[in-house]
């Protein structure tokens, strides 16, 4: 006999209760963590407490009532891992089933309930709500190998295997099962290896279930903040911060590959006014107006981003020099030409552009220093126009088509 199996099933069921009675604890406070999976987590706070509890009822039950708190431990059990799969089945997006919740809990209180009355054998009870439970559960697990998760697949699948292992484990616990392996049926007979193997993996399965749905939340909470601080809530352009993450290595490549990088430095004409006139709200409706239109107007592989205010900055691959302010004017065209209508009021917008080509040796912050310089001679030159060194008239077959 290996010696770790030599254990006191009471003692092992009262540290597994304990344990899911304080993984439950913690999860009440873990759920207002991620919105999204409020509902999931506390439902699954829920089913622990629910099968901590019947599992401290097992351990405890006095002398002389043992066959009721068996059977109540039994359902309070069985119910809980019910509402552990409905938890699971919530977090990958499943549509709540209260109705059918109800019914398979009421068949599992009726039926232990029922098993009790009628004075049939301890292990008729166990068998029923074994089954009940194995069948939900492989259900659950059928349920969640359909979903995705971009998140964390591998968190899925592992909740699929752990959904299969638990649904095979109850079948081995109903006296079915072991049965059908020509063991001993009574669970009032001492515990032998195997019956202590299946408990504790029945005690340990709620553990590594939460800790596979904590690391699926946690991993769809490192994805939401990852896309947060890449994109600028307000306009969902890239942030300044991963225009120079990405802009670096682009700039670098283009050295290397000895082609063309054009910046754009892109600002709202008069901004100050169009708040001071229709109001803030109406201002960010333009700031996102002008960031639709500079994204559908600049080609898949430019790198648009809100660089401050109402400031954009672009990085465009070129073929030549003078593609530059021919890509740079069909952005202005667009921009004033489009109507920009907010609350049925149209506002009349423009902006002015500095267009800088990368030179040789030039780092990004360099190439949108000049273009920052030559946004400024637009202005100064009356807004509403593209700044540039290079000779206007480049090829005309970068942009969209300017309407
Ligand atoms: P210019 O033509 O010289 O660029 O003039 P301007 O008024 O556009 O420039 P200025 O720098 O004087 O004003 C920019 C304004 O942009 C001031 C600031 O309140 C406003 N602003 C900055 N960020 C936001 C924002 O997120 N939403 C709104 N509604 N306004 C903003
Ligand atoms: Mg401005
Ligand atoms: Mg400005």
């Amino acid at each position: 006999m290996v010696r770790f199996l030599i254990v006191d099933m009471h003692t092992l069921w009262l540290f597994g209760g304990a344990a899911a009675l304080a993984s439950a604890g913690a999860l009440v406070f873990l759920r207002s963590l991620h919105h999204p999976s409020t509902n999931a987590l506390g439902l699954h706070a829920l089913a622990l407490a629910l099968g901590g509890a019947g599992l401290v009822v097992a351990a405890l039950a006095p002398e002389g009532v043992e066959p009721v708190a068996a059977a109540s431990a039994d359902a309070m059990i069985a119910g809980s891992v019910m509402l552990a799969c409905e938890a699971v089945r919530r977090l990958y997006g499943a549509r709540p089933r209260p109705v059918l919740l109800a019914a398979i809990v009421f068949a599992l209180v009726a039926g232990c309930l029922g098993f009790e009355a009628t004075r049939t054998d301890a292990a008729a009870r166990v068998a029923f709500t074994s089954v009940l439970v194995a069948i939900v559960s492989s259900l659950t697990a059928v349920r969640i190998a359909r979903a995705r998760d971009p998140a964390a697949e591998i968190l899925r699948h592992l909740l699929v295997g752990a959904g299969f292992a638990n649904a095979l484990l109850w079948l081995l616990r109903s006296g079915l099962a072991v049965d059908a392996l020509g063991l001993p049926v009574s669970r009032i007979a001492p515990a032998d290896a195997l019956d202590v193997a299946a408990a504790a993996l029945l005690v340990l399965m709620p553990a590594i279930v939460t800790a596979l749905m904590l690391m699926a939340v946690h991993a769809r909470m490192a994805d939401e903040l990852r896309a947060l601080a890449a994109t600028d809530p307000l306009t969902r352009l890239l942030s300044r911060r991963v225009l120079f993450e990405r802009g670096r290595p682009l700039v670098a490549a283009k050295h290397a590959a000895g082609q063309s990088l054009a910046a754009m430095m892109v600002d709202i004409d008069h901004f100050k006014r169009i708040n001071d006139r229709h109001g803030h709200a109406t201002g960010d409706a333009v700031l996102r107006y002008c960031a639709r239109q500079l994204r559908a107007g600049s080609r898949d592989d430019s790198l648009v981003a809100r660089y401050g205010g109402e400031e954009f900055a672009l990085l465009v691959p070129i073929l030549r020099a003078g593609d530059a302010f021919v890509a740079a004017e069909r952005l202005r065209h667009r921009v004033s030409h489009r109507p920009c209508r907010v609350d049925d009021v149209s506002v009349p917008v423009t902006v002015s552009i500095g267009v800088a080509i990368l030179q040789p040796g030039q780092t990004l912050e360099q190439l949108l220093a000049e273009a920052d310089r030559l946004l400024y001679e637009a202005k100064r030159a009356g807004r509403n126009r593209v700044g540039t060194l290079e000779e206007p008239g480049g090829r005309a077959d970068l942009a969209l088509p300017v309407v």
